[in-house]
């Protein structure tokens, strides 16, 4: 007999071994691994993916059957199934949530069904149920037992449907498109026999006369006012025969004109060959292409991606989030055309769901992609391209935690083929595996063209005037009045959003702050409302203080907004656009607002840390940071890091044509080495400076960490369980491993939770995957009494 094994999606009750479930004969042969199926658990219908399929006899007759199939052909291919048990090991989470990840915004299935009356009858009988409407969510909690019982009555009679909830799934788009097929003879009777007020019919067939034999999509007869209805009529009356085509769904916003690749320089030339060289001869080697912005990378990912094409394999570009990809894309789709495929959070869900079709069948080649791209169903791949490798966008920050670093790699052992991580400012934990030779390391040390790079001063705002009570230095006011003269442009990166970050009561010094969390509202001048970022609160912004009544109550630090206002103030003539969160959410935003720059249709373009990536600018020739300290003033061990990088990659958007670029880098921490390297994008320095630091504090790369958070609604119940968890460490992890904590989170209550960790510092430890393991089984049950246990692997902080 054969048997299906299933790992079914059942919250709170999860586990990584499959259940068994036997395959009914309207199902035998249908269904193979990869596949998501309905299946009976307990008394009720829950969705699955199947995993493996094997002959058992010993099962017989024990097994209940499955009860559907979801989908017709696999959506998770063998590597990707392989990948999904790894991955759970390897992140401490559930098959199901790797499963799903794995597949793309509209290719998963809500686990919520839907109850569908058959009949106006049913509705009216049963009001308690439908409320008078045709379709309800089925929510068995909803419902008393003496109503379970009739809808299950009514299920066993037929006369409700119950169905998946399938509303996120995207479908394909199938065009009908109908021609005539009468000769003019044949059009001439069928007018004789149509009815006089068959108004549509008679237009038709006189269309028919006019062009017999043309394929015309629905859309076109339309316009020309002949109805869907009509057609249908007239394909059962035998005048036109019809047929549907698939339409697939365009992301991309506009073509781009062909594009040859570039005479290498020498640096180039030896990064592509070494590349080339692994993948010619199938090695999973990785490599770390150091190189400073505007060094050449892009095109070496090109040439190589052409080389892996020509070798008729398939090739997988990371980029990190949305932000810097329309530029990047569009190179990659000038050289390879209609190969590439895009998958980003941005994409519609019908977009994705088509994208991921082409990939899935061949179809696309090339994958460029965020994140989640990682799990493209790429068949046959022959590199794998992770640019600005150092961006913590590829740290999924919700389960399963992964690094795509580790994915990269692990597709790339499995696929026999090289890894390419390429940055400016690679992670330390990159750079020191390519020093002991875990990675070959490949540099492009010299902008192309050899453009200086920019000059770079810092001034410290400690002793610095500024203008009128902005943010703004004079030095940098003047400045960027010099570039407005000159008709050139500038870039302007102020790292926090809203238009004041707190307000204050000038007398009394209260702060409104969040009624769920531990933290301060932000003031919104746009929507006139204090918010919350970390749980969406708002409410109005008060006029007096509430406190003491006092008028005096104002904003302070300013935001993105008010830098707006206060540049538009300083420099009335000048076009100013912003980018943040707040001016991208609608989609397309993100790509006007870089278009319009692009054009030179504006001056000035301002905004938080979304500016500083990838963006190529050939006007801009001074770029402003007006608080170099924002991720400084995190109270974490990767605070340098993040700064020497933020500031080193904003700067490299400054000059890279055949203008010299300069940067002013505001900060009240002039001394701090992570500011001052970034001022002469001295990396080497930077990397020898942060590893010794690294070494006191035993901090990754010389540690391996883990990150353990537990929250409840209730501050007690969490410390208690955290402390727990830590003696339960304790007594099973050996001496020599460091347990920090528990301790409550630097902001401790968000909506309500109140959040304590605890960090795992080790180096070789074996006993503490299953330690973990066991962690994890339990968390559900602790889940079941409220409180929700996240395990990180490799954290990205320890705030
Ligand atoms: P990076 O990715 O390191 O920022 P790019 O690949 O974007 O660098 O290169 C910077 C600029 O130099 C781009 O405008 C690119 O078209 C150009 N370029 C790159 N390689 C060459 C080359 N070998 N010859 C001429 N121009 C090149
Ligand atoms: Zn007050
Ligand atoms: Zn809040």
């Amino acid at each position: 007999m054969q048997v299906a094994q299933v790992i079914v999606d059942v919250p709170a009750r999860q586990t990584n071994n499959p259940f068994s479930y036997s395959i009914p004969d309207n199902l035998a042969n249908q269904i193979e691994p990869g596949m998501r199926v309905q299946v009976p658990f307990g008394n009720r219908k829950i969705t699955g993916f199947v995993v493996d399929i094997c002959d058992n006899s010993n099962f017989d007759g024990k097994l209940k059957p499955i009860s559907d199939l979801i989908d017709l052909y696999p959506v998770i291919n063998p590597e990707l199934l392989n990948l999904a048990d790894w991955l759970a090991d390897q992140t401490y989470s559930f098959k199901i949530s790797c499963l799903q990840t794995m597949l793309p915004g509209g290719m998963r299935t809500k686990n919520k069904k839907k109850l569908i009356a058959k009949n106006q009858d049913v509705i009216e009988q049963h009001p308690t149920i439908f409320h008078g409407q045709n379709e309800i969510e089925y929510d068995r909690g909803n419902f008393d037992n003496k109503t379970l019982a009739q809808i299950l009555n009514l299920q066993k009679a037929g006369e409700i449907q119950v169905e998946y909830d399938l509303t996120n799934h995207a479908r394909p788009i199938m065009l009908r498109a109908y021609k005539g097929v009468l000769n003019s003879e044949q059009i001439d009777e069928a007018l004789k026999s149509v009815r006089k007020n068959a108004i549509g019919q008679i237009k038709l067939l006189n269309i028919l006369k006019g062009q017999p034999t043309d394929n015309l999509l629905l859309s076109k007869w339309e316009s020309m006012g002949v109805t869907a209805s009509t057609l249908k009529n007239a394909e059962k009356k035998g005048w036109v025969s019809a047929t549907s085509k698939r339409h697939v769904r365009n992301p991309f916003l506009r073509p781009v004109d062909p594009s040859k690749p570039f005479k290498l320089h020498p640096d180039q030339k030896n990064a592509v060959d070494s590349i080339n060289q692994a993948i010619s001869t199938q090695k999973d080697q990785v490599f770390l292409l150091e190189g400073v912005t505007g060094s050449g990378k892009t095109e070496v990912y090109l040439q190589s991606i052409a080389h892996a094409l020509e070798m008729g394999r398939s090739a997988l570009m990371l980029v990190p989030e949305i932000t810097l990809t329309p530029q990047i894309v569009g190179r990659i789709r000038s050289r390879f055309g209609d190969q590439v495929a895009m998958l980003h959070s941005a994409m519609s869900n019908g977009e994705r769901y088509d994208e991921w079709q082409r990939i899935n069948t061949g179809k696309a080649k090339v994958v460029v992609g965020v994140r989640s791209a990682v799990f493209a169903p790429l068949k046959n791949i022959g590199l794998i391209i992770m640019d600005e490798e150092h961006d913590s966008s590829y740290k999924q920050a919700d389960n399963p935690r992964y690094q795509t670093r580790d994915v990269a790699k692990w597709r790339a052992a499995y696929n026999h083929c090289p890894v390419v991580l390429g940055s400016a400012t690679p992670s330390l934990e990159s750079r020191a595996r390519a020093m002991k030779g875990v990675y070959t390391l490949l540099s492009l040390p010299h902008r192309i063209n050899r453009h200086a790079l920019p000059h770079v001063s810092i001034i410290d705002m400690k002793t610095e005037m500024t203008k009128h009570q902005s943010v703004m230095s004079n030095k940098l006011a003047d400045a960027i009045q010099v570039r407005l003269d000159k008709h050139e442009q500038i870039i302007l990166l102020l790292n926090r959003r809203g238009y004041s970050s707190f307000l204050m009561c000038r007398d009394c010094g209260y702060v409104p702050r969040c009624p769920n969390c531990d933290i301060s509202l932000t003031m919104h001048k746009d929507t006139h409302s204090l918010n919350c970022h970390y749980c969406g609160h708002t409410e109005p912004i008060p006029r007096v203080c509430p406190k003491c009544h006092s008028k005096r109550i104002r904003g302070y630090g300013t935001g993105s907004q008010q830098l707006e206002e206060q540049v538009r103030n300083m420099f009335p003539t000048a076009r100013v656009l912003r980018m943040d969160v707040d001016t991208t959410r609608k989609k397309g935003s993100h790509e006007a607002i870089i278009d319009k720059f692009g054009a030179h249709k504006a001056d000035i373009l301002l905004g938080t840390q979304m500016i500083a990536k990838g963006l190529d600018f050939p006007e801009v020739t001074l770029v402003g940071v007006l608080n170099a300290d924002s991720a400084l003033q995190f109270p974490d061990f990767r605070s340098s890091e993040r700064t020497f990088e933020l500031l080193t990659q904003v700067s490299g958007r400054s000059g890279r044509a055949d203008k010299t670029g300069e940067v002013i880098i505001q900060t009240f921490n002039p001394d701090h080495y992570a500011i001052k390297l970034a001022q002469t994008q001295d990396y080497e320095k930077f990397y020898a400076t942060e590893m010794r630091v690294r070494h006191e504090g035993k901090y990754p790369p010389y540690y391996y960490t883990v990150k353990l958070t537990g929250n409840s609604p209730n501050e007690n119940q969490t410390a208690s369980e955290m402390f727990g968890i830590m003696n339960f460490l304790k007594k099973n992890l050996s001496p020599e491993a460091i347990i920090l904590g528990p301790t409550p989170k630097t902001i401790t209550r968000i909506n309500n939770h109140y959040y304590y960790q605890i960090i795992i510092k080790y180096r070789r430890e074996p006993k503490l995957k299953p330690t973990l393991d066991d962690i994890l089984i339990q968390s559900q049950k602790k889940q079941r009494q409220g409180l929700q246990i996240a395990i990180d692997n490799e954290p990205l902080d320890f705030m």
